[in-house]
């Protein structure tokens, strides 16, 4: 009772209340000894620092080139090549972990280096990540960036099911027909960057005519969608007036926003209208399972 008092002591007056036990009781086991066999309660972070350090004397002593961790209790298996190497794990892991500091984080483990650290903080707590991986199936744990170039990079680093064609619809459908698919993986990034914008925000799609029946999004850039309407619609629109005119919408063109003038004038979309006389009804899988069949 006498170690929790002081431990109590520690955390300050404020906490001192009936209905905090658990949280005192979990500050109480944060200073904590993980050596195994200790495991001793320590009053404070920097008691705990130093006894922890002591430790890590006796790890190294312990320890000799090319062995795993002598920590007790350490459950990591990896063999350590260097003094350096086993220094760096002894410190991160075991002397001054390496935790993620975030208030509700649920990743309570210790991680290996800086760099872990980082990579753990823009997965999980980059609240700021609006350019998402366009893929239904992507094999990566991050797939939200907080930049372009990161997520240009993803594209280009990470193999996607099916995306030797791109995977929006007006897209895939004229690459199949003309039976060519991407080159190379940079290619396939230089195409995304080109056209579709990895943001919800800024991305433009057509729903007019055909178009909008198949419920298929292309999140292009403006200029996508300009270059669709002309050859697809036979709609020219300059890209200023194209962005006022959907300015304050969900950016889908619609029929609406067709100009007067060309109100009887446009076409439907020649990819659209056939992918509707081939599947005229339930055509609201996603793309992805209509690639299942590899294209021919
Ligand atoms: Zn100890
Ligand atoms: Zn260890
Ligand atoms: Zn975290
Ligand atoms: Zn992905
Ligand atoms: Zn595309
Ligand atoms: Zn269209
Ligand atoms: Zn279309």
């Amino acid at each position: 009772m006498s170690v929790l008092k002081t431990a109590l002591g520690s955390l300050g007056t404020t906490r001192k209340q009936p209905g905090m036990i658990s949280q005192l009781q979990s500050s109480f086991d944060r200073y904590k000894c993980t050596w195994d066999e200790c495991q001793q309660r320590l009053p404070g972070d920097k008691e705990l620092r130093d006894h922890l350090s002591a430790h890590s004397v006796d790890a190294l002593a312990h320890w000799a080139c090319g062995s795993i961790c002598t920590w007790q209790g350490c459950k990591f298996k990896a063999k350590f090549k260097t003094t350096h190497q086993f220094n760096t794990h002894l410190e991160n892991i075991h002397a001054k972990p390496l935790l993620c500091t975030r208030s509700r984080c649920t990743y309570k483990r210790p991680f290996k280096n800086e760099y872990e650290l980082e990579r753990h903080n823009s997965s999980k707590h980059s609240a700021e990540r609006p350019w998402e991986c366009p893929y239904d199936y992507c094999p990566s744990e991050t797939r939200a960036f907080a930049r372009k170039d990161k997520w240009l990079k993803h594209i280009r680093e990470v193999q996607h099911e099916n995306d030797a064609f791109c995977l929006y619809h007006h897209c895939y459908f004229s690459t199949i027909r003309a039976g060519k698919g991407f080159e190379d993986r940079k290619e396939i990034s230089t195409h995304f960057n080109l056209w579709h914008s990895g943001r919800a925000v800024d991305g433009y799609g057509c729903a007019l005519g055909s178009c909008g029946n198949t419920g298929k999004r292309d999140r292009w850039h403006l200029l996508g969608l300009q270059q669709h309407l002309q050859i697809q619609h036979k709609i020219v629109l300059g890209l200023d007036s194209l962005q006022t005119g959907l300015k304050g919408t969900d950016h889908i063109f619609r029929s609406q926003q067709v100009p007067f003038d060309l109100y009887n004038k446009w076409i439907d979309c020649e990819i659209c209208a056939s992918q509707t006389l081939q599947t005229p009804l339930g055509n609201t899988t996603s793309t992805s399972a209509q690639f299942g069949m590899a294209p021919i």
